[in-house]
This record gives C-alpha cells, structure tokens and sequence, in this order.
C-alpha cells in the first residue's frame, strides 16, 4: 500500500517535472524567435547627480512583450537567453537599438551616456570587443559615452583575457559599471586590478536604510572613494532614502523616487522637461536641523 502511494507521487512528481520542462522549452523556443526577429523592446532608465541636478547616463532595460504571457522581466528571460547561448545575439542587437536612439531621437543631447547590461560570460566569448566597436562605428555613438554594467560575478573571474577585454574597451574610453554591488562574493584585490569605474549598490542595500541600516552603504562609499571609484545607488525611492545617500557621499542615484524606467517617446518628454525646467537641489538633512 505505502509502496504504492509512493510510486503514484513519484508519477507525479515526474508528470509536474515534465511539464514545468515543457513549459520552459517553450520560453525558450519563444525567446529564441523574438530575440531573431529582433521584438524584443528597450527602456531607459535616468541615472542622476545624487542632488538630481545632472544626468550621468541612461540604463538601458530589456523588456520582453510575449504575445500569450504578457510581459516577461528580465530577471526571468535574460538567465534564459543565457542558457541558451543567445545572450550575445540580444545584447548586440540592445546595443544597436540603443545606440541608434540616442543617435537619432535624442541627438540634441550630444553628451548623453548611456549604461548597457552585460553578462559576464558573453566577455570572455571571442570577438566580444570587435562586435561592439563595429555597432559603435556602424551607429556612430561614441565609445566614451558608454557604460557597460557587468554584475560582481566577474570579480569572482580570475582570467587574464577578461582583464584584457576590459583594458581593451577602457582604451576606446568605455567605462565600467560593476552592477548590484553587495550581493554576491567579491575579491577585494581584483576590485583593485580591474580598471572600474563606479560601484552600483544593490536596492537591497538601499532599503535597508528605511531601519536605520546605512552602514554597509557608507563603508563601501568610503572603499569606492579610496579607490578612486564612483558609486550609484539602485532603487532609490523615497527622499529620506536620497538624503541619505547624499549625506553619506554617494555619488549618483537611481530609482523611482527620480524616474522610473520609460520608453523612448515617453523619456523624450521627460529629457525636455529636465533640460529645461531648472532643477532645484534636494537637500541635505544635516545634523541638529
Ligand atoms: P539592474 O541592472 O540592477 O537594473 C535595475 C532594476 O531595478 C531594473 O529592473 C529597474 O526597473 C529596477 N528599479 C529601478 N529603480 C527602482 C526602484 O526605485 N525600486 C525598485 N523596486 N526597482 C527599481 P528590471 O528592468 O526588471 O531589470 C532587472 C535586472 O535584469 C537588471 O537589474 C539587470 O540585471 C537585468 N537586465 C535588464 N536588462 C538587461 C539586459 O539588456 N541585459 C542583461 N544582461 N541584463 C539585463
Ligand atoms: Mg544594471
Ligand atoms: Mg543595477
Ligand atoms: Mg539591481
């Protein structure tokens, strides 16, 4: 009897197995076709000044529109795309959709940067640089006003080729982003050796001062300065949350307490209006105020 019902969840468990197979094979296959038919969408999202008085760049976030699921985040499809060995075709073609939008919807910003999304692996894959620079010249963005934002996982990397890369592309003037700081194992000494140019703190780092939790932000604010390295606050919300940082040094900001990631017609509104309504400083709470 017991052997019995065991066998039946067994059954069971392999028909949910199956499905849940199924039904990501079918993510996949969809991704694969959106990412070759180029459907898949870009939005950017303001990086400021921590006073909010300058723009340092725009991310640039994936967004998947599936035709039966609805919007799909990032989060889900982009460790698919990856998965896949798809990664690299997308964030060329991210690239150039971004490139070629700041090149000609917003060209009356001619120092406009913008912050693209990197997965580690696709750095060490062959020709990664030559693919890049050829959409930089194809679409004539300027290398120096591109940020690449690569996640913590590459300090865990010990490749000489990846420390080359990243020389490489600082040669042509792009910087580099390392993308929610404070969540995954990072060496100190290869922080060091890579030529990085600022710290994304993770939002979860940022809500923590909701509970009077500011310390981690403030030791790696003090680490990034003495580094020489700027630093960015992700997911900034509220104006305590901004006081805060700004109080603490930080750098630059960004969150839906400034801008929440648009589409291009919609940012073309929003860069107007930022350039020129005159943007007053937020202020800093300073003690016994
Ligand atoms: P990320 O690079 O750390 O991007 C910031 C994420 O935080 C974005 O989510 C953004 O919409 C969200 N965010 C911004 N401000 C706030 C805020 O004030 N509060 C909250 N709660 N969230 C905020 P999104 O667009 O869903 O992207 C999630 C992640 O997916 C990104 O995290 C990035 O790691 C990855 N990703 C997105 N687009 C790409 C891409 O084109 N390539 C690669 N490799 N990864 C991408
Ligand atoms: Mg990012
Ligand atoms: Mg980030
Ligand atoms: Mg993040």
């Amino acid at each position: 009897q017991a052997k019995h019902a065991g066998r039946d969840r067994v059954i069971i468990f392999d028909q949910a197995m199956e499905s849940l197979l199924d039904e990501y094979q079918k993510l996949e296959d969809d991704l694969r076709s959106s990412v070759d038919e180029d459907l898949i969408d870009i939005s950017f999202q303001p990086i400021l000044s921590t006073d909010g008085t300058t723009l340092e760049s725009l991310e640039v976030l994936g967004r998947w529109f599936h035709p039966k699921l609805g919007l799909i985040s990032p989060e889900r499809f982009i460790p698919i795309a990856e998965n896949a060995r798809l990664i690299r075709r997308y964030t060329l073609s991210v690239l150039k959709k971004s490139c070629m939008v700041a090149k000609m919807e917003f060209g009356v910003f001619p120092d406009l940067r913008l912050s693209v999304n990197i997965s580690v692996q696709e750095m060490l894959e062959t020709h990664f640089l030559d693919d890049l620079h050829a959409i930089l010249l194809e679409t004539d963005f300027p290398p120096h006003l591109l940020n690449l934002e690569v996640t913590e996982s590459l300090l865990a990397k010990n490749e000489s080729e990846l420390s080359q890369v990243m020389q490489d592309c600082c040669k042509l003037g792009i910087k580099f982003h390392i993308d929610d700081f404070g969540t995954g194992y990072s060496s100190l000494a290869r922080l060091h050796a890579l030529p990085i140019d600022a710290l994304k703190i993770d939002k979860a780092f940022v809500k923590r001062i909701d509970q009077g939790g500011e310390t981690l932000i403030k030791a790696v604010i003090e680490m990034a300065h003495g580094l020489n390295m700027k630093v960015v606050c992700e997911g900034v919300e509220t104006l305590e949350q901004a006081q805060c940082i700004a109080q603490l040094g930080g750098d630059y900001i960004q969150g839906y307490f400034y801008a929440k990631p648009m589409a291009t017609s919609e940012l073309s509104m929003w860069l107007f209006a930022f350039t020129h309504q005159k943007v007053s400083p937020i202020k800093v709470n300073t003690k016994g105020n």
